[in-house]
């Protein structure tokens, strides 16, 4: 019921997004005027597809030829904008002011344990295919305790925001809380950033490497437990020429982003 009640929710947020964006769109005056997205219909589908996967309503049979479809409809629609493409050696360390030696463990494989993590399988996935970014945030609510504010979490990389969860709360048995999935189509790459706060981006937006996406938080069925320190969660699969997602670790990337 309550999985009913937050997709129900996030499909309604989506809707009313997509209709700011249009009514915006066509008056010409609009303050998102720096902001690009894909289609809203291509937007709406792509986060419905997502959270279908993510609860387990399709089969795997089905939803991998879907899936395929979606990314490469994405992609076309991508490769349509005249925008910057972003390689690796532009890419940028997802948490601001941190780096990998203040906010992962001493050695690249701390955490990540992709054992037998298949996209497909959604919320109920096995292992850990992702690294864990703490914060130092010793009283648990959400500020640094360096700055007393909010830590922005920043897209590593370009591409396009494929799903976005924005509400949670402690009722859910979503894991990743509110998270936001990104396709990278010039490195065939997704990119999942779980337990944020706020969520500050939508469907379909075109992103780039070092905007701000989210605030760190909490949020997920164990992420805001009291035994878990603080932290963004960020998983990276990579794309085979089939399209199918498979995990790799982050750490080399995380190592070389450009900390800001
Ligand atoms: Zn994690």
């Amino acid at each position: 019921m309550n999985r009913c009640v937050t997709y129900l929710s996030a499909c309604l947020i989506l809707l009313y997004s997509c209709k700011n964006r249009n009514e915006k769109d066509n008056s010409g005056a609009n303050s998102d005027k720096d902001i690009i997205f894909i289609s809203t219909s291509l937007a709406f589908k792509s986060n419905t597809l997502i959270s279908l996967i993510r609860d387990g309503k399709l089969d795997k049979d089905s939803s991998l030829p879907k899936f395929k479809d979606l990314l490469n409809e994405i992609k076309e629609q991508y490769n349509e904008q005249a925008i910057t493409r972003y390689n690796s050696d532009k890419w940028v360390f997802p948490l601001k002011d941190y780096t990998t030696d203040i906010s992962i463990g001493n050695s690249k494989d701390e955490g990540y344990i992709p054992g037998r993590y298949n996209f497909f399988d959604g919320n109920d996935h096995k292992g850990h295919a992702a690294l864990d970014i703490f914060i130092t945030d010793s009283n648990q609510d959400c500020a640094d305790d360096r700055t007393k504010k909010q830590v922005d979490v920043l897209s590593m990389t370009g591409g396009v925001v494929l799903a976005a969860e924005m509400n949670w709360d402690t009722a859910s048995a979503l894991r990743g809380g509110k998270y936001i999935w990104i396709y990278d189509p010039l490195n065939k790459l997704l990119l999942y950033y779980a337990h944020n706060n706020t969520v500050i981006i939508k469907p379909g937006q075109i992103v780039k490497p070092g905007e701000k996406i989210a605030t760190c938080g909490r949020t997920g069925l164990n992420a805001f437990k009291k035994r878990s320190p603080t932290h963004l969660h960020l998983m990276i699969l990579k794309l085979d020429e089939n399209n199918y997602p498979r995990p790799i670790n982050p750490y080399g990337y995380l190592k070389t982003a450009k900390p800001i």
